[in-house]
This record gives C-alpha cells, sequence and structure tokens, in this order.
C-alpha cells in the first residue's frame, strides 16, 4: 500500500517546476467570514478563491464514489481525508490557470498542512486568520440560510470542536514561523475588509 502522497502522484497531477505560485491559507471559525472575506478580495486582487468546503460539496453533487463518504463526514463535522481534498484542490488550482490563489477553510488538521506541504511543495505566503467569538458565529450561521445540512445547532457544536481541537493548532504551528496575519472578525464585512486591504497591500490591485 502506498502512502498518501503516493496515491496523489499516482493521479497525475502536479504543477511545472519554474511556476512561482503564491498561496494563502484563509482559517477561521464556521462562520468567522471567510468566503465573505475571499470575494471581496479576488475582486481586488486577482486571486482565485477556492473553498475547501465548497469543492468537496460540488463532488457529492457529482456523483463522485468519494460521495457518501464525503456527505456523512461533513453532516458530522468531521474532517475528510487529506488525499481527498487535495487532490480537489490540485485540479482546482491547475484548472484555473491563474498563479495566486487564496485556499478558504483548509488545512483543518495536522494531517491536511504535512500532506498539502509534501504533495505540493508550496509553502503559503502567510496564514489570513479571522479571529471571531463563537456567540457571534453561532448566530451568522443559525441565520444564514444557505441550506447546509451542516448549519443546525447541533452539528454547529461539533464544527466548533473540531475546529478548537484540529485547527487551531495548524495556525498555532504558522504563528510560530510568524505568518499568521490576525484579523479581528466580529465586525462589519467593510470593516474586517479594511484591515484585511492592509495585509494585502503586498500583492498589486486589479487594474480597474
Ligand atoms: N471540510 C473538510 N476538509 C476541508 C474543508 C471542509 O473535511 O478541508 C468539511 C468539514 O466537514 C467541514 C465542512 O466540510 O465541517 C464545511 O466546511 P466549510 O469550510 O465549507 O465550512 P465553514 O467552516 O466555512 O463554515
Ligand atoms: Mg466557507
Amino acid at each position: 500500500m502506498g502512502t498518501v502522497v503516493d496515491s496523489i502522484k499516482d493521479a497525475h497531477v502536479s504543477f511545472p517546476g519554474d511556476k512561482k505560485i503564491a498561496v494563502v491559507f484563509v482559517l477561521g471559525g464556521p462562520g468567522s467570514g471567510k468566503g465573505t472575506q475571499c470575494a471581496k478580495i479576488v475582486e481586488n486582487y486577482g486571486f482565485t478563491h477556492l473553498s475547501a468546503g465548497d469543492l468537496l460539496r460540488a463532488e457529492i453533487k457529482s456523483g463522485s464514489e468519494n460521495g457518501t463518504m464525503i456527505s456523512n463526514m461533513i453532516k458530522e463535522g468531521k474532517i475528510v481525508p487529506a488525499e481527498v481534498t487535495i487532490n480537489l484542490l490540485q485540479k482546482a488550482m491547475l484548472e484555473s490557470g491563474n498563479d495566486k490563489f487564496l485556499i478558504d477553510g483548509f488545512p483543518r488538521n495536522e494531517e491536511n498542512r504535512a500532506a498539502f506541504e509534501n504533495v505540493t511543495k508550496i509553502e503559503p505566503e502567510f496564514i489570513l486568520f479571522f479571529d471571531c467569538p463563537e456567540e457571534e458565529m453561532e448566530c451568522r450561521l443559525l441565520s444564514r440560510n444557505q441550506g447546509r445540512v451542516d448549519d443546525n445547532i447541533e452539528t454547529i457544536r461539533k464544527r466548533f470542536k473540531v475546529f478548537v481541537e484540529s485547527s487551531l493548532p495548524v495556525v498555532g504551528y504558522y504563528d510560530l514561523k510568524g505568518k499568521v496575519r490576525k484579523v479581528d472578525a466580529a465586525k462589519t464585512v467593510n470593516e474586517v475588509f479594511d484591515v484585511v486591504k492592509d495585509i494585502f497591500s503586498p500583492f498589486h490591485k486589479k487594474a480597474e
């Protein structure tokens, strides 16, 4: 049996060696505003936004053989095996033709982080971390009505627990490397984006 890395390599998805790719991981609890802020960054700075959760939901819809497994994991707020998510991310990165990516909601645990690094050899430029109290996130999730199977109070509690136990340590890992840009996310969309803009100022603004 091969490793996760071997099986992903077998999928023949790799990046041209000489292309410099910029990746920003966008992390924060469920409902912290990752997707909303990513849309604004895309508009202003020409990144391609890849939401790991959206890619997994699209994979379920496509009727793939992994669909049932992914669907069960999402309903329980559990983290899908790195191999599956990384394959989807790599394909989406290649298909986009872009070289600047916001990877939203990934890596969610140490396994995700280490496998992404091993497979792609990409080091993130930095980690954009949306810091938000649970009460505020809970309120947003319960009022957003996006028809998601995991936006119910029972699954939300499980997602918070997984976030604290598995995802925050990833933020801690990058913090030790000085790579975390922490933003207070308990504010209005525009107030948060004002802070986000300063963080992205090294990247050129898109031409109007
Ligand atoms: N998920 C996963 N791996 C990922 C991203 C998402 O397993 O890399 C699953 C996990 O079950 C998570 C769900 O997809 O609870 C929804 O993730 P998403 O990022 O869409 O939700 P958010 O945290 O933004 O509310
Ligand atoms: Mg999201």
